[in-house]
């Protein structure tokens, strides 16, 4: 995949001063929204995205707004043999929102949603957040299942498979997409759902931005306001004790309830008592969906689980909840990743993390260990492209810093301990966790779904215009 994300510039793109003005100013003409060349104030701030680890140089950032726009970008993109990136909310870590010498396709200001309180369906435009959708919904008393932190991208969470507080109730957000409209790689706009084009709308589900260009999503949503969640700190030195316990309790917990696992540095923040500021800790995030009169019972093996350090669970609004991490994880910083999907939680893997997790360097980098069952496994794994389903967990291990100088450390403590943990995991990784890692991990992560979908990308990519993801290869 090294290859796909750093694709050779093509003859079009090679000037040393950009592309041929007048080539420029033809497709100002066809665009609505911006069209930014690295000569134009505001380019510096077009180029960038999440992870301030990435440095590249596009061609053209086209700010799109609207789906003639995302037409007319692919189609000036595709005559002359440009890469092409797509971006969504600009938060994938191996930086698919941009590219060197191509154009970006920037779907930032396509945020419309309309949600439809009747039919509890919502439609989203491509550049929505999950701040945006769940802020729309929530005045209506609904949601669906999202990320954790509300600036990450509806459109590139949703097409990687996508989990967050509600999806072991409800599912992978994924399992919510009831219909996509897509600009494919001739420049078509298809509507595709479980009764139009059902190949690619398998392939969406979990194929990222193989496909196509997708200018709206339409989700199903679920009864889901205010909630009671929100994290519980133990001593790090407790964390074998309350990941075994984490473990045993998430297998029988009911849906309504999910909680996830995480190493953390407590943050100087004004709700952390001094003492614990710096000092490494374990907690257990949970939300609980139930009736709220019910949810202290609920919760109540949590905070029996070690010696509590800090007890923030409470009643909150779920937008709240989803977005309680974001001031932790501004954009900017610069985050290197390594991922793995777990089948179970070994004793050899929880004297991993007990040995590991406390060595977490600073309050930005983590290891969360996210539940995977419940609503996701009620699907098949060949159900749509997102093939893990026959497993319990999912972990990720991120060294995150505003410094670049203090990186390879932090990024040989990632190392480290995915390899203490990597024997006792399931194989493959969530598609959204992965960085640069090669074709052969883009397939063990697919597994079985992979042959399919390199048909499919056959059939609606042949060239492999959009190659700026986690790449599937058109078969043949
Ligand atoms: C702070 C943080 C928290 C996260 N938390 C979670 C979490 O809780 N759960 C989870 O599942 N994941 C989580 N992720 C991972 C997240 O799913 C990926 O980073 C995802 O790629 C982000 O989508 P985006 O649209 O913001 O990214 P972008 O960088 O914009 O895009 C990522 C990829 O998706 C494609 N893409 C994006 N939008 C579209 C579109 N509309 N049409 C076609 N292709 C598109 C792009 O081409 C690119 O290949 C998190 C990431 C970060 C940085």
């Amino acid at each position: 995949m090294a290859a796909e994300m750093t694709a050779p510039t093509t003859k079009a793109s090679m000037a040393d001063d950009g592309l041929d003005p007048a080539l420029v100013a033809s497709l100002r003409t066809a665009i609505r929204g911006e069209v930014i060349a690295p000569a134009d104030p505001g380019y510096e701030r077009a180029r960038k995205v999440y992870n301030g680890m990435i440095d590249r140089h596009p061609a053209l950032v086209v700010r799109a707004s609207d789906v003639a726009d995302v037409i007319a970008a692919v189609t000036f993109a595709g005559e002359r043999g440009l890469p092409l990136a797509v971006r969504g909310g600009g938060h994938n870590v191996a930086g698919l929102g941009t590219c060197d010498g191509g154009v970006v396709v920037d779907l930032g200001q396509m945020k419309g949603i309309r949600v439809d309180p009747a039919t509890r369906t919502a439609r989203v435009e491509g550049g929505a957040t999950w701040g945006d959708l769940d802020h729309a919904t929530h005045t209506f008393g609904l949601a669906t299942p999202g990320g954790l932190v509300s600036t990450t991208g509806v459109g590139g969470l949703t097409l990687g498979g996508g989990f967050g507080h509600l999806t072991r109730r409800y599912g992978l957000s994924c399992d919510n997409l009831l219909a996509a409209d897509v600009v494919t790689a001739d420049g078509r706009l298809l509507t595709v759902s479980a009764d139009e084009h059902p190949d690619l709308f398998w392939a969406l589900r979990g194929g990222g931005g193989n496909f196509g260009v997708v200018t709206s999503f339409e989700f199903q949503l679920h009864p889901v306001g205010t909630v009671y969640g929100g994290p519980v700190f133990y001593p790090a030195a407790e964390g074998a004790q309350i990941l075994r316990f984490f473990r045993d309790f998430i297998a029988e917990a009911p849906p309504e309830l999910s909680a996830f696992f995480g190493y953390h540095v407590a943050p100087p923040a004004p709700f952390v008592p001094e003492q614990l500021h710096g000092h490494a800790a374990c907690a257990i995030v949970a939300c609980y969906t139930g009736p709220l009169a019910q949810a202290e019972a609920a919760v109540a093996p949590i905070r029996a689980a070690g010696t509590v350090a800090l007890d923030l669970m409470g009643t909150l609004p779920y937008p709240a909840l989803n977005s309680l991490f974001d001031a932790l994880l501004p954009p900017g910083m610069q985050h290197y990743w390594k991922a793995d999907f777990d089948t179970e939680l070994a004793d050899e893997a929880i004297a991993a993390h007990a040995e590991y997790g406390p060595k977490v360097p600073n309050f930005m980098s983590l290891m969360h260990l996210y539940p995977l069952d419940g609503a996701v496994q009620r699907v098949a794994p060949d159900g749509t492209a997102f093939s893990y389903r026959d497993v319990s967990f999912c972990h990720i291990i991120a060294g995150v810093d505003p410094d670049p100088a203090a990186m390879p450390a932090h990024t040989a403590w990632v190392r480290d301990y995915w390899a203490a943990l990597h024997p006792y995991s399931a194989g493959g990784a969530y598609v959204n966790f992965l960085m640069d890692e090669g074709q052969e991990r883009v397939k063990t992560t697919y597994r079985d779904n992979y042959p399919r979908l390199a048909a499919l990308k056959a059939a609606y990519d042949p060239t492999n215009f959009f190659h700026v993801n986690q790449n599937i290869r058109p078969a043949g």
